[in-house]
């Protein structure tokens, strides 16, 4: 606290992201990254854009990788926003979409951001509790609401709704924006963006942080009707004109562009986690189904938090949150066979 800070400040709850130890010897399965590097045609992009041209600013509507989303996923370009990180795009939609009358709408469990951008922004929110098996009901978002927010698959149970359901949601709700944050639907889900042709109200993100491995990009996007996409453009355009810059519009177009290596990324990442699953289960903990690339395990006779600080110790980190309902489970990443061996070997 300082007196230089304005009143604001002062009431501000900021987001504690997950641990990025220095020391490079640690197993980090901490914080949903990709084990497995971006794709070499994304990389040798990124090369290239690195010259003279960087004197030069970015192209302020990133068509080039508009483009490419658009063509992965068969919209238009007016239907893409793009920004720095999705979590950059989930504020400029709080502050563009959901300052509205009524109370926002999210799961009591679900990524912890939403409730600081509510701080961030001012907005009224109530908290849905998921059922007794963590999952969203569909029937309890069905009420008035000034919009509706949740990650499929939901973080940080890594649990799935069905695409049907999420359709019924945005029927339900047919006067405020529902936002489907698709973060990690490439490991194991439908998205959503199927559906945004139909539903005006329906706002899908995603990112190229997980499923494309390219987290220290930043690169997020969101598909939409474009009055919900021009809105976020004017949030964009008061804020920031350049959020994305020249290598990361090379870099993502290039990582939608390489399919193969997108499915074969992914694909071992599924096959890791059905097997790590196993092996946890084979050692008495409870795993949550997940569509995601983490596994949320609770282990019936043993403290969540000891097994993390004690795993640690032996050079594995994973997460823990103190939060009430989910404070005996550990958020487990998804690495290679041989660190999920190694997390298995501390265990
Ligand atoms: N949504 C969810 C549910 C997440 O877990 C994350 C990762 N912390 C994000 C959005 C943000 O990802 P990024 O800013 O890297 O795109």
């Amino acid at each position: 606290m300082s007196k230089f800070w304005s009143p604001f400040v002062k009431t501000l709850d900021p987001y504690v992201p997950g641990e990025q130890p220095k020391l490079t010897n640690l197993v980090k399965l901490n914080t949903n990254e990709n084990p497995y590097g971006p794709s070499p045609k994304a990389l040798a992009a990124m090369a290239a854009e690195v010259g003279d041209n960087l004197r030069l600013y970015p192209d302020p509507n990133s068509d080039r990788l508009k483009r490419a989303v658009a063509d992965f996923y068969g919209v238009t370009t007016a239907q893409v926003f793009v920004g720095n990180g999705s979590d950059e795009v989930l504020a400029h939609i709080f502050h563009g979409l959901f300052q509205q009358n009524l109370p926002l709408l999210f799961p009591d469990i679900s990524y912890s951001f939403y409730p600081v951008y509510c701080g961030l922004y001012g907005i009224d929110h109530e908290l849905v509790a998921l059922d007794e098996q963590f999952q969203i009901r569909v029937e309890d978002y069905a009420r008035p609401n000034g919009g509706i927010i949740f990650p499929n698959p939901n973080a940080p149970t890594g649990c799935l709704l069905a695409l049907e359901a999420v359709e019924r949601i945005a029927q339900n709700s047919p006067d405020s924006v529902v936002v489907v944050d698709e973060a990690y639907i490439d490991f194991g889900g439908e998205s959503a963006i199927a559906l945004v042709g139909r539903y005006p109200n329906l706002l899908v993100t995603q990112t190229l942080s997980k499923s494309r491995s390219l987290a220290g990009l930043r690169v997020g996007i969101a598909v939409g009707h474009p009055d919900l996409i021009e809105a976020l453009d004017r949030v964009k355009n008061s804020f920031n004109s350049y959020p994305v810059d020249r290598i990361a519009i090379a870099g993502g177009a290039a990582a939608f562009e390489d399919r193969a290596w997108f499915d074969q990324t992914r694909q071992a990442v599924i096959d890791s986690r059905e097997a790590l699953s196993e092996q946890l289960r084979a050692r008495g903990f409870e795993v949550l189904p997940s569509a995601a690339n983490f596994i949320f395990a609770r282990h019936p006779e043993r403290d969540a938090a000891e097994i993390a600080a004690k795993v640690r110790e032996k050079g594995v980190i994973v997460r823990h949150f103190k939060q009430q309902r989910i404070s005996q489970f550990l958020r487990i990443s998804i690495g290679t066979p041989e660190q999920n061996q190694a997390l298995i070997d501390a265990l």
